[in-house]
């Protein structure tokens, strides 16, 4: 597995984390909570101590995708206290507003609250602390990027074009702040047809393995277009573990070891 450079983590509540690692993507819609979601499960599953930041101020999903949605305790006004959703300690902008409140932020509003959650939350000690980062490359990335003290990142791709094209960016983006980019994932890589068996590729297949060859980044495995993934997502109980053997299950799991 590819050792990410070790860069110190600065701030009062990072410091018991041993890595942050960032997912992100070009485009949204590609899968990139739904990624997020089962590795952090997968890799507390697996006894690591895990956390998972939403940082996808325009749409974060990963209160319904890990099935809590309270608002998260401060003892003090000042500490957050961060929920827990299987085995993963977990925070998310959504958790702190009403779902239309974001949508209306400018700029200086997000970064002022995306701060708030990067200084106040007390993970405790972490193995890794997983960002969820809000897709596409403008500023509040670019920040968010630089502020989080990234120990490296993830691309999530699906193997078209146009998705290819926004992920390069992403790419782009990480490498121009000195982020280790530790590798792609081509997510809804192929569907197989539950009545027949045959496997069609949706989205075009190789793609993101093609994309991560010319970028000489790790490709790090492709997750299949499953309903049963979709389903689990929405349901609040991601797919690695309602069915942890299926093809998906499985991919999640391996994604897991590699981290
Ligand atoms: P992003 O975070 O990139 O915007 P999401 O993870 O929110 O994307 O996924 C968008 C939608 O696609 C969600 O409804 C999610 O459940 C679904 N989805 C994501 N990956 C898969 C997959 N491999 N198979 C089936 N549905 C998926």
């Amino acid at each position: 597995a590819p050792k990410p450079r070790a860069k110190p983590a600065e701030g009062p509540r990072l410091t018991g984390i041993d890595r942050i690692v960032a997912v992100g993507s070009g485009k949204g819609g590609v899968g990139k909570s739904t990624v997020t979601a089962n590795l952090a499960v997968a890799l507390a599953a697996a006894g690591r101590r895990v956390g998972l930041l939403d940082a996808d101020i325009y749409g974060p999903s990963q209160p319904q995708m890990l099935g809590m949605h309270d608002r998260p305790a401060s003892p003090d006004g000042q500490r957050i206290t961060p929920r827990e959703a299987h085995g993963v300690r977990f925070m998310s902008i959504g958790l702190m507003t009403r779902p239309e409140d974001a949508l209306i932020w400018r700029g200086p509003m997000l970064m002022g609250a995306l701060q708030q959650l990067l200084g106040q939350v007390d993970w405790g000690k972490l193995d890794i602390l997983l960002v969820d980062l809000p897709p596409g490359t403008g500023d509040v990335q670019l920040s968010l990027t630089q502020k989080a003290k990234l120990s490296g990142a993830i691309v999530v791709s699906t193997p078209q074009d146009v998705a290819l094209i926004d992920a390069r960016r992403a790419i782009d983006m990480f490498r121009k702040v000195d982020v280790p980019v530790l590798g792609m994932i081509e997510n809804m890589s192929m569907y197989v047809c539950p009545v027949c068996g045959d496997e069609a590729h949706i989205f075009g297949h190789g793609g993101t393995r093609a994309e991560a060859a010319r970028q000489k980044v790790p490709f790090l495995g492709e997750i299949p277009l499953d309903l049963a993934t979709r389903l689990a997502s929405d349901a609040g109980r991601p797919v690695v573990l309602e069915a942890p053997d299926g093809a998906p299950g499985r991919a999640f799991r391996t994604l897991a070891e590699r981290m």
